[in-house]
């Protein structure tokens, strides 16, 4: 027998120990209660264990766990697909189950390529799409996701992200580069004829909460259509209400993906992914490729569909926007002349606070203080009793992601 204690990998960044948990709030087993603004990474959407929440899983229990979904249906998938499709873009009619965003991101992947025979993605600068070995090489917001482990998955290429600020110019001009940049890959690294799809996030999650800018989420959706390609969206943190609209890309008018990947926030914590595409699209691939012995678990799916019912009943989209408007007014208002600062900025419940020189917050040493800056303010407001995140490695920010149920009093 030995005794056992959690890896050393498993490093917590900040000592609470949680007791239980409500709405807003995370009772410590310190006595203390903090007021949490991580929502353990974007996923508790309709607070900690909303009641209808906690009843629908209560009652699932009782009826079935666990049926394999290749093997017998249960009804929780099939009304959390219904429920799903309410908020769906016309023509994204098929939905697959997985239990992580990895897992969806890879089964994204996979469509992609079999259903364009065609081998490589394109992803940007700064994106997140997980840590298995295939989505951690997707994955180029920072060096600690993916180095180490490689040899990493062949086939994928980075271009640079429109970022304004970084690059010191207008977003026009960023997105006018960004876009070039893009044309320049795909007429020398790779063959317009290899490109199976480009995955994005509407607004980059671990890249540090920098919103896609509209004129460059529709420039890649006209590319990738001209070049016989998919564009796949990556709403895994963005989605399902959290940036004010249902859907990230929805801040792009007229935008219709051809894969979105959604995850997180969709069932309140409860571990349950999904990817859409339309039903000609998910055809494409091969019975056995897609699937896992958990996908679409019967308790997750009826998590899923009270999220989905209490954000609707509950107004949580709208919530999520004018809360959001509300702290990002305040943070501006508040930290306004603050010398270390560089940047305030926010997408409804996406907001983040940029330390430092941004031209330098890309890992090189002259960004040590301001990451060091960025992980003090994150634990004086551990003192405060507040919860926030951090974004390290890529940049010295803090990033503040709230549930959707928020109030005024609480921001
Ligand atoms: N994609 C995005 C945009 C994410 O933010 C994350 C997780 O933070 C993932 C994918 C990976 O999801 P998971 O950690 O559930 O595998």
């Amino acid at each position: 027998m030995s005794s056992a204690s959690l890896s050393p990998v498993l490093k917590q960044a900040t000592p609470v120990v949680v007791d239980h948990a409500s709405g807003s709030w995370i009772h410590g087993t310190d006595g203390r209660r903090y007021l949490d603004f991580t929502t353990g990474i974007g996923v508790t959407s309709t607070g900690h264990c909303h009641p209808d929440v906690v009843a629908a899983a209560q009652e699932q229990c009782a009826k079935i766990i666990h049926a394999q979904y290749t093997t017998v249906m249960h009804q929780p998938l099939l009304r959390l697909t219904e429920k799903l499709g309410e908020h769906l873009p016309d023509g994204i009619d098929s939905v697959f189950y997985a239990n992580s965003g990895s897992e969806a991101v890879e089964a994204a992947v996979r469509l992609a390529r079999m259903a364009t025979r065609r081998q490589y993605i394109v992803t940007v600068q700064r994106g997140f799409h997980g840590r298995t070995v295939a989505a951690a090489s997707l994955t180029s917001a920072g060096t600690k996701f993916s180095a180490g482990f490689g040899p990493l998955m062949a086939g994928v290429a980075t271009t640079p992200f429109p970022d304004a600020l970084r690059l010191g110019l207008s977003e026009d001009e960023a997105v006018d580069y960004a876009l070039k940049e893009f044309d320049y890959l795909l007429g020398t690294r790779i063959h317009p004829d290899e490109l199976a799809a480009v995955l994005i996030e509407p607004v980059l999650g671990d890249g540090g909460y920098l919103a896609v800018p509209p004129a460059y989420l529709a420039g890649l959706r006209e590319r990738t259509r001209r070049h016989g390609a998919l564009l796949v969206l990556d709403e895994v943190q963005a989605g399902v209400g959290r940036t004010g609209r249902f859907w990230g890309h929805q801040h792009t008018d007229g935008l219709v993906p051809d894969v979105i990947i959604t995850a997180k926030g969709i069932a309140s914590g409860f571990p349950i992914s999904a990817i859409a595409a339309p039903e000609a699209i998910m055809a494409k691939a091969w019975p056995g490729s897609q699937g896992g012995t958990y996908g679409g678990n019967a308790v997750a799916a009826a998590a899923g569909v009270a999220t989905l019912e209490v954000i609707e009943r509950e107004g949580l989209v709208e919530n999520a926007r004018v809360r959001g408007a509300q702290l990002l007014d305040g943070l501006r208002a508040g930290l306004d002349g603050v010398d270390e600062i560089c940047d305030i900025r926010g997408t409804g419940l996406m907001l983040a606070v940029e330390f430092g020189d941004p031209t330098a917050n890309a890992g090189s040493p002259d960004s040590a203080e301001a990451v060091r800056l960025a992980g003090a303010v994150q634990r004086a407001c551990i003192d405060e009793d507040l919860l926030t995140l951090t974004c390290g490695p890529i940049g010295a920010i803090v990033r503040i992601i709230p549930p959707l149920t928020v109030t005024a009093d609480e921001v």
